[in-house]
């Protein structure tokens, strides 16, 4: 038997996730983003609940590639744009649509033999300060793609720093509006945070949006809201079961450094799951942790391959039993990624992308 360890992605929530995220943004066509192979869930795993998108985003051209082989024939975008030169020839070749968001990404372009011209999607810096024009120099960027034969299609795209935040989009929303006053392009500049609390708006949600986190069931901008509350339901599910059942007496400890000691006497189990499957080593005594789908906490250092939790609310839980570290249990009760990552002071991306390679996933 394999470790008793399992991941489940959930294919009906990714479709139900995305016709939410439709309602949220009526009318705009959708990315699937996918980067991180599909933020963790699998590319090829996920691909079957996200066949009702517009199109794939993505970072890698690898994971273009794998899209393709997937039979995908419609839109893939590259949100970084090509990497080095000779990626324009993939894009070619594999009809990719690419990000453009500096100078040298252009000279490229001007120098790439296609017969077929490309389609682009360029980039404005609005406050973020990672990639993109700045906005006194993004005409000057547009004029100059529009000038080469390469290029058949701009589009306009910019990355809101704090859609989730309480700062919220104002600012970068209207640098972008004046800036791209005037210009010929469909416009995306909405993520899962934006689409969902904005994408009423018409003019802010703009030709497409591009929800990543939203997708794969997790709140943008939780704690303010949940999942819940959002109307999403979770993409993945993190199992394992219960491998041992300890009886401590109080004063004893549990795990590396000893960290918990047990104040009474009390059941301990022993899950098999460490931080070299994904879950995160920082979470601290009290994380929330569902056996056999009874809502409990871990107890102590969460090690390599195992973590313990109190089994003073399960008194039934025995060797074998359900453990859920995040996701919907087999009695149905759901323990969400958001609030998991958030006792360890991270948030729901990292989890996801960080289920490791080790872990065995089924698709649902
Ligand atoms: C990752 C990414 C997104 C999706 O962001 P979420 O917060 O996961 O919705 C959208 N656009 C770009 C450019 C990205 O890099």
């Amino acid at each position: 038997m394999p470790r008793p360890i399992q991941a489940t992605v959930h294919a009906g929530a990714l479709r139900h996730n995305l016709a939410r995220l439709r309602e949220a943004a009526p009318g705009a066509r959708l990315w699937a983003v996918v980067k991180a192979d599909a933020y963790g869930h699998g590319i090829e795993r996920a691909f079957d609940g996200l066949r009702s998108a517009d199109g794939f985003a993505l970072l890698d051209l690898q994971e273009a590639e794998r899209v393709r082989q997937l039979g995908w024939r419609g839109p893939i975008l590259l949100l970084e744009g090509v990497f080095e030169p000779r990626d324009l020839e993939l894009c070619s070749r594999l009809n990719l649509w690419h990000a453009v968001h500096c100078d040298a990404q252009i000279d490229w372009l001007a120098t790439h033999k296609t017969h077929q011209p490309h389609r682009v999607f360029l980039k404005m810096n609005s406050g973020m300060n990672r990639l993109g024009f700045a906005p006194e120099r993004y005409r000057a960027a547009y004029a100059r793609l529009a000038a080469l034969p390469q290029v058949d299609e701009i589009s306009l795209i910019t990355h809101f720093a704090d859609a989730d935040g309480e700062r919220g989009v104002a600012a970068a929303w209207d640098v972008f509006t004046r800036t791209t006053d005037g210009l010929a392009g469909e416009r995306s500049v909405c993520n899962s945070a934006a689409a969902l609390r904005f994408g009423q708006d018409a003019a802010l949600r703009g030709d497409w949006v591009r929800p990543g986190i939203a997708t794969y069931g997790s709140s943008p901008d939780y704690p303010a809201h949940d999942a819940a509350h959002w109307g999403l339901r979770p993409t993945m599910t993190l199992s394992a079961q219960l491998l041992a059942v300890n009886t401590l007496a109080a004063g004893e400890r549990i795990g590396y450094g000893g960290l918990f000691t047990a104040e009474r006497p009390m059941r301990v189990g022993i899950v098999a799951c460490g931080y070299a499957d994904g879950y995160p080593r920082v979470a601290p005594t009290g994380t929330p942790v569902l056996v056999d789908g009874v809502r409990t906490r871990t107890l102590g250092r969460v090690s390599m391959d195992m973590l313990a939790v109190d089994l003073n609310p399960v008194p039934q839980a025995q060797r074998g039993s359900e453990v859920t570290l995040w996701g919907v249990a087999s009695n149905g009760a759901s323990l969400s990624i958001d609030e998991v990552a958030r006792s360890a002071g991270t948030v729901g991306y990292e989890l996801m992308t960080a289920l490791a390679r080790r872990v065995p996933v089924v698709v649902e």
